[in-house]
């Protein structure tokens, strides 16, 4: 039943007599020992489907790569054939073109796409069809499972598989210039979705010619004679037209089918492209035209690269014919679109450069835009190649830019989804929110409702609608920032020169600086672009003098932070304990104003207050008080003998000080000893002195000592 490789050899030597035989041979043993077992819904061994699809490919005079990956095409998905395996036996580039197959399987089953939806889908296939040929296998395969669709029991499947057909696979075999695929894909389509229409436009076609079995045959021979009559040697081959191109006629002409007339199309094929005027002429000579059906497909081919003059005449016995001449090569172009630009018999090119003229020559047909011809109504195609397709979780597709990240997507969602993304799922697997996206991805965005924007998104982040929009949050997050030191900037310097600080006052004096706003005066400053002296000095000339000590003032006091105070009315800025000597309460500290961060305290005797010498400006007074309850966290270095129980001890005699343990680090461990980072909570100075005096009565600490500078 299955047979051998042997008959696909033999057509294949018709048009590439050096074709490997035994590796065709291989993987057809191969596909045939895989499937065994299974079968079609048709209750034909499954094997019939792969052997089929290599013949569809073969009719189109693919290279053996192809045919071998549609002997292969279903042994990854439906037999667990590893790919690894195909790469060993058939090359890399059988595995690359099978994969390829595999993965547009995948996507067409996971998804069934709207109609509004199809072009986005028809790009998200074209996309992921690296190779030309991993489509042409496809749809080669939709092509022969369309054929075996009736043996599919459910109505519902069947009506889903030939909406897909329609609206996905024959207009991607249209715009790789494949009509041979494409024609039968939406006549095939058409029958389930329309089966009614489709038999009326049938039994319509045969009481209008009901001649047509004789019609044909002596319709071809006539216009042969009156070719060689002039010396042109032609095949002429007559059809009638398929009933879903007569009813798309019909649609798009809004008449009816005896209005419609030529039903029949005749193929002339001539030797060489001045044949085809010559014989246009002779036709025209002949009949009368029908007019406006005169088209010039050669001097003007189609995107797909499509060739030919095609014509319209009152044929022999006054029948509306419509005439088409061309080339043979023109003809195999009709046929098989980007399929016959394939080269067989140059050796000497390797199987690459092949593959990237197939992809260029794919790019450059779907790149050109639309012309202005009637066959092409199906939108143009976007520079798809950088291009990914993601869907959202309820199946529509979203077009990114290659190298977009989850974010970005996102983003593209919707501008709040982005700003409170906190995660993602791709495809059901939590991600980085930093993941680059690929074709086909399942994108589920997870948001919290208070959540941000964060800082570090914008370098990786692709798109410039994520761009603006995490700059322009970070931009508002640091003027907000900036402002708040600013002000405590200039409030601070008017204090120490005891002038008193009135917002009215300072407004006025904006226009000094080129400024409309308080705002930006105090941005200025927080940024560091405007020394607040420069804002004194416009204020009050009398205070400019050279100074380079700052001056230290007590002003008073407020209660507002539980357990800091900044003196003077700096309620709103952010505080920030120093890292390098973790203040405590009761320890002598100095804030550091930091731009972009608030105010920092050090210990008085921190080494890193060395380098703001320079920068009195900067140094603020801050003190210790109110809610002394609240626990702070301090840091101790120590070294502890390295024997069993040494940690243990340790935490006790810390928790019976009443301190608490927030975190251990091991810095160093060798046989005698090891170094602990130990950051506790404590209630202020004294508190930690009293620690720390305990903890060297105990017999496993060697030392212990402030962290400082760590
Ligand atoms: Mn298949």
């Amino acid at each position: 039943m299955i047979g051998t490789a042997n008959p696909l050899i033999d057509r294949m030597r018709v048009y590439d007599p050096h074709v490997d035989g035994e590796r065709l041979e291989r993987a057809f043993e191969l596909g045939k020992t895989a499937h065994a077992g299974q079968l079609r819904a048709s209750g034909e061994p499954y094997f019939t489907h792969p052997v089929a699809v290599a013949n569809l490919l073969i009719d189109m005079r693919l290279d053996v790569d192809t045919v071998i990956t549609a002997l292969l095409h279903d042994t990854v998905e439906d037999c667990g054939v590893k790919l690894a395996t195909l790469a060993e036996q058939f090359g890399d580039d059988v595995a690359q073109l099978v994969d390829g197959v595999t993965k547009l399987s995948r996507i067409a089953i996971q998804s069934s796409p709207s109609s509004a939806q199809a072009e986005n889908f028809r790009k998200l296939l074209l996309a992921m069809s690296e190779d030309v040929r991993v489509l042409l296998v496809k749809l080669a395969d939709r092509t022969h499972n369309m054929r075996t669709l009736s043996f599919i029991r459910k109505e519902e499947k069947r009506q889903r598989i030939a909406r897909e057909t329609m609206d996905i696979f024959a207009p991607l075999a249209e715009r790789i210039g494949v009509t041979s695929l494409q024609s039968e894909l939406e006549d095939t389509a058409f029958e389930v979705l329309d089966a009614e229409m489709r038999q009326g436009i049938i039994n319509r076609l045969d009481f209008m010619v009901s001649e047509s079995e004789i019609l044909i045959p002596m319709i071809s021979v006539e216009l042969q004679s009156k070719l060689e009559h002039i010396g042109i040697e032609s095949s002429v081959n007559g059809r009638m037209k398929t009933p879903y191109s007569i009813w798309t006629k019909m649609q798009r002409k809004k008449v009816s089918m005896d209005q419609l007339a030529d039903i029949m199309a005749f193929r002339v094929l001539v030797p060489d492209v001045s044949d085809c005027y010559r014989a246009l002429g002779q036709l025209h000579l002949n009949y009368p035209t029908v007019m406006g059906r005169f088209k010039d497909y050669i001097s003007t081919p189609k995107r797909n690269g499509y060739q030919s003059l095609h014509t319209g005449v009152i044929g022999p016995e006054n029948h509306k014919i419509e005439v088409q001449i061309r080339t043979p090569e023109m003809h195999n172009i009709a046929e098989h679109g980007v399929a016959a630009h394939w080269k067989y018999k140059d050796p000497i090119q390797g199987i690459n450069t092949l593959k990237i003229k197939w992809i260029q020559e794919l790019v450059s047909i779907l790149d050109e835009e639309a012309g202005a011809d009637e066959f092409f109504e199906h939108t143009k195609l976007d520079l798809y190649k950088d291009q990914v397709f993601c869907f959202t979780p309820r199946g529509d597709l979203i077009a990114m830019p290659k190298g977009a990240t989850a974010v970005d997507f996102a983003f593209a969602v919707h501008t709040k989804i982005g700003e409170t993304c906190v995660g993602v799922r791709i495809n059901g697997k939590t991600r980085q929110l930093a993941t680059e996206l690929e074709n086909g991805d399942q994108i589920e965005i997870l948001t919290e409702t208070n959540a941000k924007p964060k800082a570090e998104w914008e370098s990786f982040v692709l798109t410039g609608r994520a761009k603006s929009a995490i700059r322009r949050f970070i931009r508002a997050q640091r003027a907000f920032e900036f402002s708040r030191i600013g002000k405590a900037l200039i409030q601070k310097i008017f204090r120490e020169h005891n002038k008193s600080f009135r917002s009215r006052s300072l407004e006025r004096a904006l226009g000094a600086f080129g400024l409309t706003k308080l705002e930006e005066l105090f941005v200025l400053v927080g940024e560091d672009r405007l020394s607040p002296r420069k804002v004194l000095e416009k204020l009050h000339p009398d205070t400019v003098t050279d100074e380079s000590v700052p001056v230290r003032s007590n002003a008073t006091r407020n209660n507002n932070k539980p357990s800091l105070t900044i003196r003077g009315d700096n309620s709103g800025t952010a505080v920030t304990m120093a890292r390098c000597c973790h203040p405590l309460p009761g320890e002598s500290i100095v804030g550091i104003f930091t731009t972009g961060k608030g105010v920092t305290v050090h210990t008085i005797g921190c080494a890193t207050l060395s380098k703001f010498n320079d920068t009195p400006e900067l140094w603020l007074d801050v003190d210790w008080e109110g809610d002394t309850t609240r626990m702070v966290n301090g840091r101790l270095n120590t070294v502890l003998s390295n024997e069993p129980g040494s940690l243990a001890s340790v935490a006790t005699v810390i928790s019976q000080q009443g301190g608490n343990i927030s975190n251990i680090q091991l810095s160093d461990r060798n046989p005698d000893f090891f170094h602990i980072l130990l950051d506790l909570e404590v209630k202020d100075v004294e508190h930690m002195r009293t620690i720390i005096a305990v903890l060297q009565t105990n017999k496993y600490v060697e030392s212990v000592e402030r962290a400082a500078n760590a």
